[in-house]
């Protein structure tokens, strides 16, 4: 199987950084193919402006969704769109891993999507191929994310409501509106109190669930 995955943590020796090695070790070894998408190291630019779209549909007005859309067509999105557009083209599985700030993606994840999972590319609104017949079916996508909330505080009832349906604006109206199948996100809660056993303990839990692809 073919793996993109994106990563979204600013921190080399952060406790994110020893999942993702864990990661690269366990679906190396199930024999696995993957590409990595380290964001913050690629300084990748977060915000979609009219110099992504390097000939212009319309030079006087900018409708961003016009111009993806004739980007795509006429390839001339930027480079570093292109280069992650050719990444999701390949990948059966992206799995994006990121902590949790304000009960969603770090911002550098978010301009990943407005600027890579352009229209045109990921859906088609013009021809209906959205959810079922979205331009990703056929892949498969998963949320692993880190809070420092407890999972008590983040459940239905929870002082901030339940995380997963929090999620669903991800896993539904990005991952599933684009065609993929939406994975089950893989949470750790409460990650800032963890002790590093604790956290070791962590780490063994991702790496059996990853075994399991
Ligand atoms: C802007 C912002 C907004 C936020 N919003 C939210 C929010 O809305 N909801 C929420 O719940 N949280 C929120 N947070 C908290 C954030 O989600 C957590 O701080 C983050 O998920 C912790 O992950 P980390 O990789 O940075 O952990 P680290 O701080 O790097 O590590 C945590 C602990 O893990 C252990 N550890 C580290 N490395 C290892 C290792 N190699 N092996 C074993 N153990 C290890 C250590 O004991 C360490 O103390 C926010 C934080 C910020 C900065």
């Amino acid at each position: 199987m073919n793996v993109l995955y994106i990563y979204a943590h600013p921190e080399p020796r952060s406790f994110n950084s020893a999942l993702r090695d864990i990661a690269m070790v366990t679906l190396a070894r199930s024999g696995h193919q993957v590409k990595v998408s380290n964001l913050y190291v690629m300084k990748f630019k977060a915000v979609l402006d009219p110099q992504d779209f390097r000939i212009r549909a319309d030079p006087d007005h900018f409708n961003p969704a016009t111009e993806q859309i004739h980007g795509v067509r006429t390839g001339s999105l930027a480079p570093d769109i292109r280069e992650e557009i050719e990444k999701i083209s390949w990948a059966d599985l992206l799995i994006f891993q990121f902590p949790i700030w304000w009960s969603y993606m770090p911002a550098i994840l978010k301009g990943w999507i407005d600027r890579v999972f352009v229209q045109g590319f990921v859906v088609n609104l013009e021809e209906s191929r959205v959810y079922d017949c979205g331009l990703l079916r056929g892949k498969r996508a998963l949320i692993v994310a880190t809070c420092g909330s407890t999972e008590e505080m983040y459940s239905k009832g929870g002082v901030h409501g339940d995380l997963r349906e929090h999620l669903s604006i991800i896993t539904h109206t990005i991952f599933e509106f684009t065609g993929m199948e939406a994975l089950s996100p893989f949470i750790i809660y409460n990650v800032p109190a963890l002790t590093r056993e604790e956290g070791g303990h962590q780490l063994e839990r991702y790496r059996s669930f990853l075994e399991m692809f």
